[in-house]
């Protein structure tokens, strides 16, 4: 049987070596293992040289053997412990094995790599791996591999070229002329070239190589669910003249900003053709997301469709459903006192409603009376049937389960229109990954008037006043009737946490009444209410009888009550960049400048003090995110569920390689328009079905 990729690992470098590879790196076949790359490339003259050792430090040194000396020790002296003494121009050092030691003779010349300790105060390496130099000095170049104490670099580095010289029938994923476009060597002599380089050079030209490979394949995955989505059928929801759209529009208290006519009218023609609109609206906070998804609405709803709105949290639903009914006004009170001539109705569909209220909800989705409906996940569930589903709204994606998304979308024969929107800016790389099947819409403009966010940060480690003063500022906002928010990391209520140093719940919104804020209305909400307690404290704010909210993060995300103007964040270093971008969209949404105060024990020269005054010095959400990603690793921002194709990504960084990643979209995207099922390319077709098959794929966005 000749050695593939896919072979077991174990019969082609022996047992002895793959365990220890198996068990640190999860390594199973030959694939495996040759897809595991080297970090980098010494040249043999860059070697750690043995004066420079420190201890605990992960090391690869050349040295010749000076010595082999053997000692019984153990319980009756029946073991052996082995010292080598090997020695470099610079110096020299003991390696050090509790066992004999077979392939290693005194003036041999070897690779050495292990971890550095110290032994009555004297450097040694404890069971370093080791192997002859052989052809390395020949080619000058030493690869360093990702290692673990048992699996050393050398051990991979021979481990590798057992494999290389074994294996056969290398599969070329790159389409010829891709390859030959971009200048790459062909598959086999690019395994060659990134293990057993003559040069960096080399080494990185093929790492280049493999890197593209892991773009091109993901985006081909994406080209072809693009290609899919476009191939299939929607029904078309063109404008009607006179309709409720326009109706609407004429009784907006406001101008649309130039990007949200821009947006919609590009929404308008895509509901308007008969291929199902697949756009990604990202806005940055405040940006008037809403009024761009209700005009999209209506037009479904004057060509005889329905719309639903998706919503992350149960607040958020609420709110958007009081919202879209009070702006829309009598033209949403079909059949009702008062409701306008062809008015339609919004219902809302949460999991916690009463049984009733449901029902009805569904009867007027099901008979079509209702033509807006906006929900939570219960939307999604079992026994929720529309008379004409045309178009899903989804607010606020990057809380939204993709497969629930799927869930709504995928159960008709004629797919509805799809809108997302996220007030989460994500970087143009990521967008492309993430949301590589989506076309994306920026809306970047704040409706005119619209005041700035002042933020500061109140670090009361070494300055307990400034608490003092944040509450001040809080009343007197409240004396010139405006509302505040005071945001907390946690609920409080639970004794596992009773011994925490950060404010909860429970506790501040006591200490608040009593002491700071004595007198002013507070009101408090958290997650773990019950949905009409919830709903009531939030009409309750949002009617403005409540001057101070204190809440959890429940209020990140989209809640919209003009006249609060500032907010308190307590232990803001809790919080992540993004989020705290969200949290502090909720202030300066009216006519008045808002003020958001981050809270923090943190010291002033700690990383999350940095990540503070990043959020205080600007408001641009981009900025931000681009921040808030180069923070992070790149398994955060693709998120938590994509395990399967992060381990797909070996060399390709989602956050650093936008420019690989847009030359293999391009490429991807001529590929699969020419050979829409790749039947010209059984590799690459291959490739993507192994992808697809992760559990990451997921992460893919499904049509
Ligand atoms: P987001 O994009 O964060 O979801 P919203 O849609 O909630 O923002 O809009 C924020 C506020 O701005 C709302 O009170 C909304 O009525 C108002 N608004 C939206 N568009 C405009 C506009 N063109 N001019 C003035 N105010 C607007
Ligand atoms: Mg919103």
């Amino acid at each position: 049987m000749p050695v593939t990729l896919t072979s077991s690992l174990a019969p082609v470098i022996g047992d002895k070596s793959a365990k220890p590879l198996t068990k640190a790196f999860g390594m199973q076949t030959v694939g495996d293992l040759l897809r595991h790359y080297p970090r980098r490339y010494l040249e043999i003259g860059q070697l750690t040289p043995m004066s420079s050792l420190e201890v605990d430090q992960h090391v690869t040194i050349m040295a010749e053997v000076r010595a082999i000396k053997t000692f019984p020790f153990g319980p009756g002296g029946r073991r052996t412990r082995t010292e080598v003494l090997v020695t470099d121009q610079t110096g020299e050092i003991t390696l050090t094995f509790f066992s004999r030691v077979f392939g290693i003779k005194t003036g041999d010349v070897g690779l050495f790599s292990g971890v550095v300790g110290s032994f009555r105060g004297k450097l040694q390496l404890t069971h370093p791996q080791h192997d002859a130099i052989g052809d390395r000095l020949a080619r000058g170049v030493v690869p360093i591999y990702p290692a673990s104490a048992a699996a050393g670099s050398v051990l991979i580095e021979r481990c590798v070229g057992l494999a290389l010289d074994a294996v056969e029938d290398l599969p070329e994923v790159l389409p010829d002329e891709v390859r030959r476009e971009r200048g790459y060597a062909d598959v086999a002599a690019s395994f060659e070239s990134i293990h057993r380089p003559y040069s960096v050079a080399e080494g990185m030209a093929a790492k280049a190589r493999f890197r593209f490979e892991e773009a091109f394949v993901m985006q081909t995955v994406l080209a072809q669910r693009r290609h899919r989505a476009t191939a299939s059928t929607a029904a078309a929801r063109p404008p009607r003249d006179g309709g409720l759209h326009d109706r609407f529009v004429a009784q907006l208290p406001f101008e649309l900003t130039r990007g949200q006519q821009e947006i919609s009218d590009a929404v308008s023609a895509e509901l308007a053709s008969a291929h199902p609109m697949h756009r990604l609206l990202q806005g940055e906070v405040g940006s008037g997301k809403t009024v761009v998804a209700l005009l999209a609405m209506l037009q479904v709803v004057d060509a005889g469709g329905q719309a639903a709105m998706l919503a992350p949290t149960e607040v958020l639903a609420a709110q958007h459903h009081r919202t879209i009914t009070r702006m829309l006004g009598d033209l949403s009170r079909s059949g009702m006192l008062g409701g306008a001539e062809g008015a339609t109705r919004v219902r809302l569909l949460t999991g916690s409603m009463g049984t009733r209220a449901r029902q009805e909800s569904l009867l007027d989705l099901v008979t079509g009376e209702a033509g807006i409906v906006v929900g939570t996940h219960a939307l999604i569930q079992e026994g929720v049937e529309f008379a004409d589903l045309g178009l899903v709204v989804v607010d606020e994606q990057h809380r939204f389960g993709v497969e629930q998304r799927a869930a709504l979308v995928d159960r008709y024969e004629t797919r509805p229109h799809v809108l997302v929107m996220t007030a989460t800016p994500i970087p143009r790389t990521v967008a492309m990954t993430v949301f590589g099947d989506l076309d994306v819409s920026v809306l970047t403009e704040l409706p005119a008037g619209r005041q700035p966010i002042q933020t500061n940060v109140v670090p009361i480690a070494d300055r307990p006043a400034w608490l003092e003063r944040a509450w001040e500022r809080v009343r007197e906002e409240v004396g010139r009737g405006r509302q505040a928010y005071v945001v907390v990391s946690r609920i409080g209520d639970e004794s596992s946490d009773a011994d925490s140093p950060t404010s909860s719940l429970v506790e501040l919104h006591e200490d608040l009444a009593g002491g700071a804020l004595h007198g002013l209305r507070l009101g408090a909400l958290h997650g773990r209410m019950s949905a009409d307690d919830k709903d009531a404290v939030m009409s309750a704010f949002a009617a403005g009888r409540i001057d101070v909210l204190v809440a959890t993060t429940v209020v990140e995300v989209g809640v919209d009550v003009p006249n609060a103007t500032v907010m308190v964040v307590m232990d803001a270093e809790r919080f992540g960049i993004s989020q705290l971008h969200q949290l502090r969209g909720r202030v300066g949404r009216g006519s008045e400048p808002g003020l958001c105060l981050l809270v923090t024990t943190a010291d002033a020269a700690s990383p999350s003090a940095e990540r503070l005054k990043a959020v205080a010095s600007t408001t641009d959400g981009f900025e931000l995110s681009r921040l808030d990603v180069s923070m992070r690793s790149e398994g955060d921002v693709l998120g938590t569920r994509q395990s399967g194709f992060r381990s797909s990504l070996r060399l390709l960084s989602v956050v650093r390689d936008e420019d690989v990643i847009v030359a293999a979209r391009e490429v991807a995207t001529a590929v699969v328009e020419a050979d829409p099922e790749l039947a010209g390319h059984p590799v690459l077709a291959a490739a993507v079905a192994a992808l697809e098959a992760t559990d990451g794929a997921d992460y893919l966005e499904r049509t």
